[in-house]
């Protein structure tokens, strides 16, 4: 278990296309398990294997309702629109307001490399997008309509 470093956006790595995992090894389990104590230690609610420099699709979530591990997700099924403001550890203290889809279910492998299907709305359907999206050298910024600004706390 280790907290990883977080690539910031401007990183090569996080506009790069990831790799499949062809299959399970002790090296990956310890990676998801350190991509998990990485996104609870920043209070992130999702993370993606290029945040911590390893081009492999691998995602971890968790919207409140503990953790999903996808391995080698893909989106299946979209439905709706949301628009709000979306952030990345990749891009820390920063916000910019993005759409996506309101529903999203997709398919996936997990630790023990057997396929299973997620569905999820609002937050959890929107992480899914963005994450997915990091696989892919996708960052948020670029699907920023009206810019980014800085994230605002309910206390100032
Ligand atoms: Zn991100």
């Amino acid at each position: 278990m280790a907290i990883r470093k977080i690539r910031l956006e401007g990183d090569p790595v996080l506009a790069k296309k990831c790799r499949p995992v062809e299959k399970m090894t002790d090296k990956i389990h310890e990676l998801i398990e350190d991509m998990l104590d990485t996104m609870y230690e920043l209070n992130g609610v999702g993370l993606a294997a290029p945040q911590v420099g390893i081009l492999k699709r691998i995602v971890v979530i968790d919207v409140g309702d503990g953790p999903i591990v996808l391995i080698n997700p893909q989106i299946l099924e979209t439905d709706g629109e949301q628009t709000g403001d979306e952030g990345c550890l990749s891009v820390p203290g920063m916000a910019g307001e993005v759409t996506r889809p309101n529903y999203v279910k997709v398919t996936a492998l997990n630790e023990d490399m057997q396929a299973f299907e997620a569905e999820g709305t609002e937050l959890l359907a929107r992480a899914f997008c963005h994450e997915i999206d990091h696989l892919d050298g996708v960052m948020y910024t670029s699907l920023v309509k009206g810019g980014l600004h800085p994230i605002e706390y309910e206390d100032e």
